[in-house]
Parts: C-alpha cells; sequence; structure tokens
C-alpha cells in the first residue's frame, strides 16, 4: 500500500535545514498485512532538507530515501487489525495524518509436542522470572536510537534450511501459545551466527523461552534478535559489523533442537525477517 504526501513538504524543502541524508539502501519488500512493513511514501528528497519524522500511535517509525523519495518504513505487530490505520507525519512543525490500509492475512497453525512439560505449564517461580522477562524485552523492543541512515538489506544470520516460518499459530502440547514472531534456520550447535546488518548491540541476556538471547540495534527503530545461542560473543554497546559474529547457534530456553530464531523488529513490531532479506532467503 502505497500513499503519496506533497503538500507540507514544499515547505521543508524551502528551509533547506541541515540533516545529513541517510544512505540509499534497498527497502524491504512491501507486506501491508499484520507483521509485514507498509512503505508509505512521503513525498521527494529534496538535497539539504530536513527529512520527514513519522510515528505510528505513540512509536516513531523508520523513515529511508529510496528512489529521491522519503519513505516510512512501517512494521504492523502481528496483531495489528486489519483496515485504516493512520501514520502522524511531521515535517519542519506541520503535522498530518496520512493513512493507511492494512489487509488481512491468516497465518497457518503448527501443532508442537514438547516433552519436558515444565517448559508449557509453568512453575510460580518460573512465571514470575518469565513476566519479568516479558516486560524487559517489551521495553528492548521499544528502544529508538536515531542514526544518519540504516542498512535494511539484510543478509541471513545463519546458513542453514528454514524450518519455521513467521506468524505461525503455535499449539504446545494442545495450549494455544503465542504466533512464532521469527523464523527459524536449522543449523548445528556451534554454527556461527552472523549480523545481518551494521549496527551496536542492544542487549545480551539469557532467557527462560528465548535462551541465551542477543539483541542488536540497527538504528531508528529496527533491531534485530538471535535467541537459543549456546554461546554470545559480543557485549551491550559493542558495535557490530554486517557479517560480524555475535555468538555461536544451540538450543538453550524452549528449544526442541539445536536452531537459530530470528526476530526482526520494527518500530516495536515483530516483523516478518523475510521481508529484509530478498531473494537470497531460502524456504527449503
Ligand atoms: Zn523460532
Amino acid at each position: 500500500m502505497k500513499k503519496r504526501l506533497f503538500g507540507c513538504l514544499c515547505a521543508a524543502a524551502l528551509l533547506s535545514l541541515l540533516t545529513p541524508s541517510p544512505a540509499h539502501a534497498a527497502l524491504p519488500k512491501a507486506a501491508s498485512i499484520p507483521g509485514g512493513v507498509a512503505l508509505i511514501f512521503l513525498g521527494p528528497v529534496v538535497p539539504g532538507s530536513r527529512q520527514p519524522r513519522a510515528w505510528l500511535g505513540e512509536q516513531q517509525v523508520l523513515v529511508a530515501s529510496e528512489g529521491g523519495q522519503w519513505v516510512a518504513v512501517v512494521g504492523l505487530a502481528l496483531d495489528a487489525s486489519p483496515g485504516m490505520h493512520e501514520l502522524r507525519v511531521e515535517v519542519v512543525g506541520e503535522t498530518q495524518a496520512v493513512p493507511f490500509k492494512v489487509d488481512a492475512k491468516t497465518y497457518p497453525e503448527q501443532r508442537i509436542t514438547m516433552k519436558d512439560s515444565s517448559k508449557v505449564q509453568l512453575s510460580a517461580s518460573d512465571l514470575a522470572r518469565v513476566e519479568a522477562e516479558i516486560e524487559a524485552i517489551r521495553r528492548l523492543k521499544q528502544h529508538w536510537r536515531e542514526t544518519a541512515g540504516t542498512d535494511t538489506a539484510f543478509v541471513l544470520p545463519a546458513q542453514g534450511r528454514l524450518t519455521g516460518r513467521f506468524g505461525v499459530r503455535r499449539f504446545f502440547n494442545g495450549e494455544p501459545r503465542s504466533p512464532h514472531a521469527g523464523f527459524d534456520i536449522a543449523v548445528a550447535r556451534g554454527a556461527p551466527v552472523t549480523a545481518p546488518a551494521d549496527g551496536t548491540v542492544l542487549a545480551v541476556d539469557d532467557y527462560f523461552f528465548n535462551g541465551k538471547t542477543v539483541f542488536v540495534d540497527h538504528g531508528n527503530g529496527l533491531i534485530s534478535m538471535y535467541c537459543h545461542l549456546d554461546q554470545t560473543n559480543v557485549q551491550p554497546g559493542q558495535a557490530i559489523g554486517k557479517g560480524q559474529r555475535l555468538g555461536l547457534a544451540g538450543m538453550t530456553g524452549r528449544a526442541t533442537g539445536p536452531h537459530l530464531h530470528w526476530s526482526v523488529i520494527l518500530n516495536g513490531a515483530m516483523v516478518n525477517p523475510e521481508l529484509f532479506v530478498g531473494s537470497s532467503t531460502r524456504s527449503n
């Protein structure tokens, strides 16, 4: 779904405020569905002019330049309701609402049997731990660090067969659980896991469900997350380059076998990582 906004952008051009232009980068594939990414065109890039800023609800949204256009790259949460939504766009202090449509999407179901029922039926102390971790992860997902540009053309963080698709509605031992908000790459324990793009390590932790986990902040609300790692090799605050190793794959936390679980977070929403890796994604 593409929307164009021209009206108030001329003022931005005339004022020629000093803001560095973000590097040109391939945008993710557009999919205006829950768990997808909407690309909303905001008007032409004028050299030297200030880039527009945009918000979805309270969450600031990545704005990139592509082919001479400003484009809001909007992450849509899996629980986003189909129908019309509104992006708030600000250009030189002037705010405008830009409507866009989210289409319905039904993701497939998957039923998983866990032999270790302690990872399905939680004890009171595990439940308290999980609730605290959910809150910590919620805060990390909302992290915003403004950077001059964000590389959204990701390379795969591990080499292997894609075994778990994004959005699948899961049932563990017959009980409904949250949908699969990432994708799984089958890799041997100890296989290297690398950053898909430049960034800064946002957090390193060991969670009940996700196991040893690294978050990488790519700037402007784009964050990636790597779970079930056997080892982590990075520290929070550390700069990391595209293709640089951040850890080794494993099966820590709730995992039925060694694999990398990879999530991509955009403006606080878990979105389909496949939209960021282009034609290099292998489905089998
Ligand atoms: Zn997974």
